[in-house]
C-alpha cells in the first residue's frame, strides 16, 4: 500500500487495533509492515498444521513437552518440524542431542537439522557462536529471523510444525501467528500449583487476544511415583491445570508426571519418549496428550 493511500491502516496489535493509526513506534505490526502497509504476507512453508506451544511462566517444562510431542508425532509417521523460537533461551537442540549442529545452505535454502527421517529442527542456537552467547535483538530483528526460519528453510512437506515459544506474552507469538499459514492454535503448558496456573490464564487470554484457538492446556509435572517406595507423591499438587482449563472454558489435553527420567532425558539429549518403552506411564501420558491434541486440531 502506498504512503498516501486512502485505505485504512490495519493494525494487528490486538490491544490497539480499534484505535491505531499506524503511527505508534512500539506497535509490533509497524515493525513488520510499517505505517500504512497491509498485513504481512503468509510465509511459503508447506505445512498442514502449525501448533504453538506457550506457557505463562518459565520452568514449567514447555520446551520438554514441545520436544516430546514433536518426537511422538514424528514416530507415529507424521512429518514433523520443531521450530525453537525461544530466542533468548533456546533449549530444544540440547534436548534433542543436536546442540553442536550448525546450519548449512544448499542452493538458496537453509537445511534444517534432520533428527530422524520424519523430524527436522531449527533453532536460534544453531546460529550462535556458543550456546552461552546471549541474543540481544530488537523486535524487528526477531521478526526478520522468524520470517527466514519459515520462508528460507528446506522443511519439505510437513504434517506438523511444533513451535516452542518463549514464556509469557511476547512479540514472537504475534509474529508467528501473522506469518505462518495454517496456525491451528496454541497449547498452553502449566504445572499444577496455583502460582503457575494463574500465569496460565494470562497465556490463555493472550492467545485469545491474538485470535488463536486454544487447543488445550497440558499439566506437566503432575504427581510423581517415588522411585524408592513407589507411592504417588503430588510434589506440586495435581489437577490445577484441569481446573484452570474448565474455568476458562478451553479443552484439557491431559497430564504428564514429574519423572526423573524426563529430566535426565532432557539433559542427555534423548527425549523421554524414545528413551522409555511404550509400557512406561510417562510414555503413555505423552502419547495420550498427543492423541488428544490431534483430535483437537482435527475438530478445529
Ligand atoms: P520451560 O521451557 O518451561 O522453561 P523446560 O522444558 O526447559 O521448561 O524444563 C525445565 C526443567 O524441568 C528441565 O530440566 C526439564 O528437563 C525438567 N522437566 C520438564 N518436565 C519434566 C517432567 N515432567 N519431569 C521431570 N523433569 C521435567
Amino acid at each position: 500500500m502506498e504512503e498516501n493511500s486512502t485505505e485504512p491502516y490495519v493494525c494487528t496489535d490486538p490491544e490497539k487495533k480499534e484505535t491505531c493509526s499506524g503511527e505508534c513506534e512500539t506497535c509490533p505490526s509497524a515493525s513488520v509492515h510499517g505505517k500504512g502497509a497491509g498485513l504481512p504476507e503468509k510465509a511459503s512453508i508447506d505445512v498442514r498444521h502449525v501448533i504453538l506451544v506457550l506457557s505463562g511462566k518459565g520452568g514449567v517444562g514447555k520446551s520438554t513437552v514441545a520436544v516430546n510431542l514433536a518426537h511422538a508425532l514424528s514416530s507415529h509417521g507424521y512429518n514433523t518440524g520443531i521450530l525453537d523460537l525461544d530466542l533468548h533461551g533456546p533449549s530444544v537442540p540440547k534436548m534433542l542431542g543436536i546442540d553442536g549442529s550448525r546450519l548449512q545452505t544448499i542452493g538458496d535454502k537453509i537445511e534444517p537439522i534432520r533428527v530422524t527421517g520424519t523430524l527436522s529442527a531449527i533453532s536460534m542456537a544453531f546460529l550462535l557462536p556458543e550456546t552461552s552467547t546471549p541474543v540481544i535483538w530488537r523486535g524487528p530483528m526477531k521478526m526478520s529471523a522468524i520470517g527466514q526460519f519459515l520462508n528460507d528453510v528446506n522443511w519439505g512437506s510437513l504434517d506438523f510444525l511444533v513451535v516452542d515459544l518463549p514464556p509469557g506474552t511476547g512479540d514472537e507469538a504475534l509474529t508467528i501467528a501473522q506469518l505462518a499459514p495454517n496456525v491451528r492454535g496454541a497449547v498452553i503448558v502449566t504445572t499444577p500449583q496455583e502460582v503457575a496456573t494463574l500465569e496460565t490464564s494470562k497465556a490463555v487470554r493472550f492467545a485469545q487476544k491474538l485470535e488463536l484457538p486454544v487447543l488445550g492446556v497440558i499439566e506437566n509435572m503432575s504427581g510423581m511415583v517415588c522411585p524408592h517406595c513407589h507411592a504417588e507423591i503430588d510434589v506440586f499438587g495435581r489437577g490445577g491445570g484441569k481446573r484452570m482449563a474448565e474455568k476458562l472454558g478451553v479443552p484439557y489435553l491431559g497430564s504428564i508426571p514429574l519423572d526423573i527420567d524426563m529430566r535426565e532425558a532432557g539433559d542427555e539429549g534423548r527425549p523421554a519418549v524414545i528413551r522409555k518403552g511404550s509400557d512406561d506411564p510417562t510414555w503413555k501420558a505423552v502419547d495420550q496428550v498427543m492423541e488428544n491434541l490431534i483430535r483437537s486440531v482435527e475438530e478445529d
